[in-house]
Formats: structure tokens, C-alpha cells, sequence
């Protein structure tokens, strides 16, 4: 079965580090943006198929109104048929959740809202150029819960500059006395063409050590263990039975179909990508294809898709899925790097296929570079 993504472009400002498709100060389109997103749903090629998670994903979309989610979620209904115990996220900002706003969202049913908080510690929020503060992150997660949306993710983010051991385990403290059912935990990457890129190279911020996120990694890894989290992919962890199904999707080399500005879908043999331009997204959704790059995947990239997108996961490679998907063997596709890889200790071969051992988590990158060939 499909998931749908559904991206929102909008927020209030951009975040010191962030290359997601996202802006700031466009909150002017957003009627004729919800109004655009409905029709390129009605008029989906993929109209009448199944579909069991429901992703709205940004940006910021708990910038829309109660209304406006709720006229996306009936354009998908009547488009698709979405199953009654679909998972159905949205993510949202702390700054713009509250008890009522929660409350309209569970009417709606949305029973998954994924919190982006990334610190608990105030004077990182204002370098991340964050607008909430720590307060407003813990207000926003127990409002959620009580508006009776039991499934919250919350995402931190670690491995930033001046962070102290102190400070972190502070997070994780405030983190974990959360009534939270996952959490996405990232190291901080430095994106091309962020304002962090320009400070980094200025010499006016300085990153921690390789050796300093390691060490905030293990912090992390044995406290969430600790507290009864199973560490599911690399960034994510979650109580038994609540991983993300729509992420898992993304991981496993499932279809699935994303609306919206610079929305990427996936039919299991081509990827597409959608018109980035907000104004010209608006114009032209459901008139005409909104579609502006088209990726037929081979075989061997997809064999190299399905490797390095599995292997982020706990379960790692399925042997059956890829001989199924792709018509051979993942040992007769990747011959000498499987025992390679074994042989430095990276991957270990499991009942059903290759995962990452503990010393491949740390060296994920090298890892699935073996993989592209
Ligand atoms: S709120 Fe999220 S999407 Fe928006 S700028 Fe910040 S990190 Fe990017």
C-alpha cells in the first residue's frame, strides 16, 4: 500500500541550518497554496489506489488552519481510499501548537503529530534561530497529549557547537520525562547555502570534534535504551509498536506519492519531482503536470537504493525483498563488499539478509558508500 506526502512549504523564518525546501514570509500564498495542494490531489494519475499513512510534512505545516488541513485530508479521502487505521502525522512547530489547536487537529484525525523542538536548552534555540523556547516545546508536547493524540515524535538535534555533555543530558532529562511515543535524534549537518555553512567558514562558529559527536551518540543510544526506546533506524527510536509506518516506507523501497511544492514521489520504478516555484505550483496544480524532473531507476541503482536505504534501518537488508524486487541475489549484486564490509566489522549477516553492527552505526557513511558501485 501507498503512503502520501503532503509538503507545506511555509514557516515563520528559516532556522540557522536548513536546506529544506521551506520559506520564510510567504504566509501570503498559503490560501491559494491549500487551494492549489487540493486540486493537484483531485487530479492525481494515481486517484482511486489504497493508502495507509498520511504524512504532512514542511516546513511548518501547523502554519495551516484547522480548516485547511482539513480540506487537504478531504481531498485525499475522496481521492484515495485511506484506511481507517491509517497513520495519519503531522509535524509541527512548538510556536504555533496549542491545547485548541491540538484538539481541532484529533477531530480531524490526525492521531500523529511529530514535534520539531531540537533543543530544550534556550540559548541553543535562539543560535539555532529557533523562534520558541524550551518552555513552549514541553507546553506543546503535553498539550498534544492531552487533546488525546497519543502518538508524539519529538526531534532534537545533537553534536552542536559549544553543546556540553551537561547540556545534552539536560535534553535527553527533559526529553524522556516526556509522554512521548518516538523521537528523531540528529547529529547537526552543515548544508550547503545555510547561513551555518557561511558562519563555519568564516571561522565564526566552530564545530565539535568527530570524537565529541560520537561520544554525545553513545549518550544518547544508551539513555533512550535505557528508558525502553528500541533504536529502529540510525536517527530514530521509538516505544514497541510506534516507528514511524510512513518513514518506514521511505527506508523499505515502498511507493509512495508526495503533493505540493518540490513534493518528491516514488512508484517503485521512477521518481519524480515536483515544480519548486511556489507561484508557479499554484498556477499550474491540477491544470496541468505539476511534475518538473522524472528519474527512471534502473536495476542497478535501484539494488543500490534499496542497500543504502535499509541498512539505515535495525533490521537492515532483506535477502527475500531484494531477490524479489530485483531479480538476483544481494550477494550475486554486491559480490566482494558484503565480505569486506564483515570482515572490518561493520555489517553482520542476519536469519534474513545484512544489517550494520554497532561499529557500522558509527561509520554509516563509509558503509553505504560501498554500496554505489
Ligand atoms: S522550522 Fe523546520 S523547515 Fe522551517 S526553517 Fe526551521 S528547520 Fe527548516
Amino acid at each position: 500500500m501507498t503512503g502520501i506526502y503532503v509538503h507545506i512549504p511555509f514557516c515563520v523564518q528559516k532556522c540557522l541550518y536548513c536546506d529544506f525546501p521551506s520559506y520564510g514570509g510567504i504566509s501570503s500564498y498559503q490560501e491559494d497554496y491549500v487551494a492549489a495542494l487540493c486540486r493537484e490531489i483531485g487530479a492525481s494519475s494515481y486517484a482511486g489506489g489504497e493508502a495507509d499513512t498520511l504524512y504532512f510534512g514542511g516546513g511548518t505545516p501547523s502554519l495551516l488552519t484547522a480548516e485547511q488541513v482539513g480540506r487537504i485530508m478531504a481531498a485525499v479521502r475522496a481521492t484515495f481510499s485511506l484506511g481507517a487505521d491509517a497513520e495519519i502525522t503531522l509535524e509541527a512547530n512548538p510556536d504555533s501548537m496549542d491545547k485548541e489547536y491540538a484538539k481541532e487537529l484529533a477531530a480531524l484525525g490526525i492521531n500523529r503529530v511529530s514535534l520539531g523542538v531540537q533543543s530544550f536548552c534556550d540559548e541553543t534555540l535562539r543560535f539555532l534561530r529557533r523562534i520558541h523556547t524550551a518552555e513552549e516545546a514541553v507546553r506543546a508536547v503535553e498539550d498534544v497529549y492531552a487533546a488525546g493524540i497519543g502518538n508524539i515524535s519529538v526531534d532534537l538535534i545533537y553534536g552542536l557547537p559549544g553543546q556540553s555533555v551537561a547540556a545534552l543530558r539536560c535534553d535527553m532529562e527533559t526529553l524522556l520525562s516526556l509522554p512521548i511515543t518516538h523521537s528523531s535524534l540528529y547529529s547537526l549537518i552543515v548544508e550547503a547555502h545555510t547561513p551555518l555553512e557561511r558562519l563555519v567558514a568564516a571561522g565564526k562558529v566552530t564545530l565539535p570534534s568527530v570524537e565529541e559527536v560520537e561520544a554525545a551518540g553513545t549518550l544518547i543510544r544508551e539513555a533512550m535504551a535505557a528508558s525502553g526506546f528500541v533504536h529502529y533506524e540510525i536517527s530514530a527510536y521509538c516505544r514497541p509498536g510506534y516507528a514511524s509506518r510512513h518513514n518506514i516506507k521511505y527506508w523499505t523501497y515502498e511507493p509512495y506519492i508526495g503533493f505540493g511544492a518540490s513534493a518528491h514521489s516514488f512508484d517503485g520504478k521512477t521518481r519524480f519531482t515536483n515544480e519548486s516555484n511556489i507561484p508557479v505550483y499554484i498556477k499550474q496544480a491540477g491544470k496541468t503536470s505539476v511534475v518538473t524532473e522524472r528519474e527512471e531507476i534502473d536495476t542497478e541503482r535501484g539494488e543500490e537504493d534499496y542497500c543504502f536505504l535499509a541498512l539505515r534501518m535495525r533490521d537492515g537488508i532483506d535477502g527475500n525483498r531484494f531477490r524479489d524486487l530485483f531479480g538476483r541475489t544481494v550477494e550475486a549484486a554486491f559480490g566482494p563488499v558484503l565480505p569486506e564490509l564483515r570482515a572490518k566489522g561493520f555489517l553482520e549477516e542476519t536469519a534474513r539478509g545484512y544489517k550494520l553492527t554497532k561499529q557500522g552505526l558509527l561509520y554509516g557513511n563509509y558503509v553505504f558508500g560501498r554500496f554505489l558501485r
